[in-house]
């Protein structure tokens, strides 16, 4: 950061949220946290459930006009009542850090984009940071979300990974998992994916969070029963999550350095 501030690039990340979902209260107070710690500049806009479509969709014109903010950010899920595709669509496409908006959407299904989805990206990066050459590999992605499970199954495919995607009609998932040399799960059921479905020396990935009732964070697969058969697995909490949140900062890095004329 330092480096880009004596170039004279200052980077800036606005953060909307909507209501107060607590869930959605700790991922903005960790972006927020992560910001500080790597010196960006950031901007909390907490909305009151109530807010409108049109009043939510006029902040987010406001910040894409804004100079020193290079990311615009809104917390999903928004309230009921908004229509998330119709704010996502208002967002610059340049400052769309989480690269939810079409434009960027439609880049990354062609292979050649700007930003990456943040949790699927940050997937991408633990792959390539323990060196596991994807091409000509099973991979599975359990869940088909425009967040995670469509962009995760795409990014697989560019390293030449021979991708299946499964989601809540798929017909017996244990026997689909089992041939999966990677496994990446993004269902939001905690623990469902347990050590007998997946096959011996599989690399499991964990998207999932879930709160249990005793407040206990797990994610979708059973950690204790797959890492006895897994050859890697990601832990939750501390494993996809924090990734995604670097993955925002790089995005965010990015879009300034973009701006400014760099790749
Ligand atoms: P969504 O609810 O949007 O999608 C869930 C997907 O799982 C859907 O495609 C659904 O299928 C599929 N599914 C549901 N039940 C089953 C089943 N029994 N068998 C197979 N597939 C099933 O969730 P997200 O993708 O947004 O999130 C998934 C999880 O990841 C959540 O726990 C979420 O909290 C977590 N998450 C974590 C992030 C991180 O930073 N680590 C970031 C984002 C999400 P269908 O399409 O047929 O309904």
């Amino acid at each position: 950061m330092a480096k880009l501030k004596d170039e004279g690039i200052s980077v800036g990340l606005a953060v909307v949220i909507v209501g107060d979902d607590p869930a959605s209260r700790v991922y903005v107070n960790s972006k927020k946290r992560a910001c500080e710690e790597i010196g960006i500049y950031s901007e909390e806009y907490a909305l009151k459930g109530e807010t409108t479509q049109e009043e939510l969709i006029e902040l987010v014109k406001k910040l894409n006009e804004k100079d020193d903010i290079n990311g615009i950010l809104v917390q999903l899920p928004l309230p009921r009542h908004i229509d998330e595709e119709a704010v996502i669509n208002a967002i610059s496409p340049e400052k769309d850090v989480d690269a939810f908006h079409p434009v960027n959407v439609g880049k990354i299904m062609i292979g050649n984009y700007d930003f990456l989805p943040c949790t699927p990206a940050g997937v991408m990066e633990l792959i390539a940071e323990s060196e596991i050459d994807l091409a000509g590999k099973e991979c599975v992605v359990v869940g088909r979300s425009n967040i995670v499970g469509k962009p995760m199954s795409m990014l697989l495919l560019h390293k030449n990974a021979t991708v299946t995607i499964c989601h809540s009609k798929t017909k017996n998932l244990p026997k689909v998992i089992k041939r999966a040399d990677l496994v990446v799960v993004a269902v939001g059921r905690p623990e469902m994916v347990t050590g007998d479905m997946i096959k011996e020396g599989a690399v499991v990935i964990d998207v999932g969070i879930n709160r249990l009732e005793n407040k206990k964070l797990v994610g979708d697969a059973h950690f204790e029963s797959c890492k006895e058969k897994a050859a890697a697995i990601t832990p939750v909490p501390g494993g996809v999550g924090p990734m995604t949140i670097a993955m925002l900062m790089k995005n965010t890095v990015k879009s300034a350095k973009l701006k400014a004329g760099r790749k």
